[in-house]
């Protein structure tokens, strides 16, 4: 279906995780639908725009969709982690939370000069995660001018931010 409706509905909403009063958009209950994953990743694959020599996919949620999405355009991927969770040598960006800060890391040589790259996360809420992933890419040296999300959420505004910021973004569906 063209607003990926069917998709949507095998998302399962948790309420008060992972505080009071945050409703959770669970993409489990999608992974385990076998129809469901093979379509969102389909579709996903259908909406990138243009020639992409690197996924760079978002720990954790996002490995599992741009790990998929890397095999289907015949790209490879570059993991984008948490602190202290990679070998070799690092570069980090640190972000700020509601609460405190964050920081992402990945690999410093996983970048080749002017490689295209496109990012893959679940869900796309403030941005600040992708933010961040889009400084450390650009930092290395990456073109990004696309990002690809299950789901938005566009009255938390990271979609517009994106924009601003000379990415585009694209979903296959939104909650409010
Ligand atoms: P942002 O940085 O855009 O505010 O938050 C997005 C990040 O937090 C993503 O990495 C995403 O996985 C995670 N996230 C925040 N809220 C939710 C949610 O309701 N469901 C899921 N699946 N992930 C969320």
């Amino acid at each position: 279906s063209g607003d990926n409706s069917d998709l949507k509905a095998l998302i399962r909403t948790i309420p008060d995780f992972p505080t009071q009063g945050i409703q959770f958009r669970d993409i489990t209950t999608l992974l385990l639908d076998a129809e469901g994953f093979a379509l969102t990743i389909e579709r996903m694959t259908a909406m990138v725009d243009g020639p992409i020599d690197a996924v760079a996919a978002i720990e954790a949620r996002g490995f599992v969709f741009g790990a998929a999405i890397a095999r289907e355009i015949g790209a490879g991927i570059v993991l984008v982690r948490k602190r202290g969770k990679l070998p070799g040598g690092t570069v980090s960006v640190d972000y700020a939370l509601e609460y405190g800060s964050d920081s992402l890391e990945m690999h410093d040589d996983a970048i080749p000069q002017g490689a295209r790259v496109l990012v893959v996360d679940d869900l796309i809420a403030t941005g600040g995660t992708v933010l961040a992933a889009v400084k450390l890419l650009r930092g290395a040296g990456a073109e990004v001018g696309q990002s690809l999300f299950v789901i938005d959420l566009p009255d938390l505004g990271g979609s517009a931010k994106l924009r601003e910021a000379g990415v585009s973004s694209d979903s296959l569906f939104e909650f409010e």
